[in-house]
């Protein structure tokens, strides 16, 4: 049985071999090993799953290849509004928020909600302010941007017919090489982390700048807990990426986490009978990681590619991107 393990994700989409440049590849799949490595690192010295949720997800926050934190993707008026939420499999203590434009790090305001506050889920400005009174890193808007993402919106709001709003100003030089390598999967993204620490506790976290072109302060499942992500040590712990609407209406996190607990699914057919069977039959698409409290791993999607890694205990790592990778 693995002491600790962790499973990452960094979105899943149309990601089809023959889609990605090799550079694009490439850059994917050291991303996604280098994130998986960060947070074993800190399970390995010991360190708790949530440290390492949080950890690693911080990391993809600040890399433009992904929808979250920098390099998210736009709302119709050309904001950027980031949702995340974590969950600690021990406690049930959790904390998530939404529309947040100043913050750094989202994954950690959502954790300091969880920590600090009498609450689970913040919105809007408040949540940005919240974070702020933390002590949290704000940043001026611009910061998120990457002409990458700018361009898919202009794509995406020419194909709906609606207006283009100004184009933000002023944002940073220096990221365009890695942030002209992001892969546009079709409109969405998202990442997150699970894990499981050497004193037997799991965790999930999940950020994400939602779907572009959103509007009228559209919050998709990553934020909301059950949906999104989810974590309690009689089942094991999830994170969800893909069409938020669908995963919202099918608690697709802790549904997958009641099949193992009241059913006593294996971990991998509970992932699987809620993405490729009820998901699937409902029309949506996305995918899913999760870890369970005795080092089992699984990961399952129905979309062509996610991008994903996986490291344990005396296991090594393994990172992914279309449907045939191993
Ligand atoms: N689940 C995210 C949302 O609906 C997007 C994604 O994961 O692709 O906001």
């Amino acid at each position: 049985m693995a002491k600790w393990a962790l499973v990452a994700h960094g979105g899943a989409g149309v990601i089809a071999r023959g889609l990605l440049s090799p550079a694009q590849d490439e850059a994917y799949r050291e991303a996604m090993g280098r994130v998986a490595q960060a947070g074993a690192a800190v399970l390995k010295a010991g360190g708790a799953a949530l440290d390492a949720v949080e950890a690693a997800i911080q990391i993809l926050e600040d890399d433009p290849l992904f929808n979250a934190g920098r390099g998210a993707v736009f709302t119709a008026e050309g904001d950027i509004e980031l949702d995340a939420s974590i969950m600690d499999g021990t406690s049930l203590a959790a904390g998530a928020v939404a529309g947040l434009r100043r913050t750094r790090h989202p994954i950690s305001a959502a954790r300091a909600v969880m920590a600090h506050s009498p609450h689970v889920f913040l919105g809007g400005e408040g949540a940005d302010a919240f974070a702020r009174s933390r002590g949290l890193e704000q940043v001026d808007p611009s910061f998120f941007f990457t002409e990458r993402r700018w361009k898919s919106l202009v794509r995406e709001l020419e194909r709906q017919g609606l207006a283009i709003p100004p184009r933000p100003s002023a944002p940073p030089a220096g990221l365009d090489e890695r942030a002209a390598l992001a892969h546009d999967e079709g409109k969405r993204g998202t990442v997150g982390v699970v894990a499981l620490d050497t004193e037997g506790a799991v965790a999930a976290g999940t950020s994400t700048g939602g779907v572009t072109a959103k509007r009228w302060g559209r919050v998709g499942d990553s934020p909301i807990i059950g949906a999104g992500t989810y974590a309690t040590h009689a089942a094991g712990a999830v994170s969800c990426t893909g069409a938020g609407e669908y995963f919202i209406r099918l608690s697709v996190a802790r549904t997958i986490c009641a099949l193992v607990e009241l059913k006593g699914l294996t971990l991998q057919d509970a992932a699987d009978q809620v993405v490729q069977r009820d998901l699937t039959g409902l029309g949506g698409e996305g995918g899913v990681i999760a870890v369970a409290p005795d080092g089992q791993m699984a990961w399952s999607f129905n979309t062509s590619g996610m991008y994903r890694a996986r490291v344990a205990d005396g296991q090594p790592l393994q990172v992914g991107i279309y449907k045939d990778d191993p």
